[in-house]
């Protein structure tokens, strides 16, 4: 009996430590969640595997979804367009020329929503929430069913600015006219339709044609030809 309890003793060290380990990295993700979002999670809000976005492949290709978020201290710098949206200067020399040449391709468009901060994005996201409150869900369902359309603060590619809601002013040409037009020519001017229809799969997205993202001339190029999406490419780099 003695030696019985005698060889349990270092397993229950071990069961205990693990144990420890995991409370501790619950506890500091939850920490972080309040940080950011002012409120306490309930158990569905916190993605226990979410890490925070790699940068070391430039700004280009960073890779921002529901698994990794963007690092709390990444800058931006703005430049406002004509209707006061906002996207990151460094996009804005090609997705003007996108946009005169659709124009001179006969097509009446414009950026519907560029740069977000991530309390733009919250306000987003608790509007959805309350939205489905009201119909009569639960918290609990009211985020899961918000979480399907709208992604979580720190977790949208508005906030990195490199993205660009792009819509038809329907007074004057059809979506589908524009988002033709884009599917098959904003490779061109380096920006990729981030969630197609055939990856939402993969993307956890879904699809959403109007939802340009900047990678660069030639990765959109390279994505376009072989039909990758942004995971799946990222995926050939390692
Ligand atoms: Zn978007």
């Amino acid at each position: 009996m003695k030696k019985h309890t005698k060889r349990k003793k270092p397993l229950n060290k071990i069961v205990a430590l693990v144990l420890l380990v995991v409370l501790g990295y619950m506890v500091i993700q939850t920490g972080s969640y309040i940080l950011s979002q002012g409120e306490f999670p309930i158990l569905s809000d916190i993605n226990l595997f979410r890490k925070e976005a790699d940068t070391s492949l430039g700004w280009n290709l960073i890779l921002v979804n529901d698994d990794y978020s963007i690092p709390g201290n990444y800058e931006v710098e703005l430049t406002e367009l004509s209707n006061g949206e906002k996207v990151d200067s460094r996009i804005y020399p090609q997705l003007q020329q996108m946009f005169d040449d659709a124009r001179a391709a006969g097509l009446e468009l414009f950026v519907r929503e560029g740069y977000r901060t991530a309390q733009d994005q919250k306000d987003i996201m608790d509007e959805r929430i309350q939205q489905y409150r009201d119909e009569g869900y639960s918290r609990s369902e009211a985020k899961k069913l918000a979480e399907e359309y709208v992604a979580e603060p720190g977790t949208s590619e508005h906030e990195l600015g490199i993205a660009v809601d792009i819509n038809a002013d329907t007074s004057k040409c059809s979506s589908d006219a524009v988002y033709t037009w884009l599917a098959n020519n904003a490779y061109r001017y380096g920006f990729i339709k981030r969630y197609p229809e055939d990856k939402t799969e993969i993307t956890g997205v879904n699809n959403e044609p109007w939802h340009y993202r900047y990678v660069g001339v030639d990765v959109a190029r390279e994505m376009q030809e072989k039909e990758l999406c942004l995971e799946e490419y990222i995926e050939t780099l390692k």
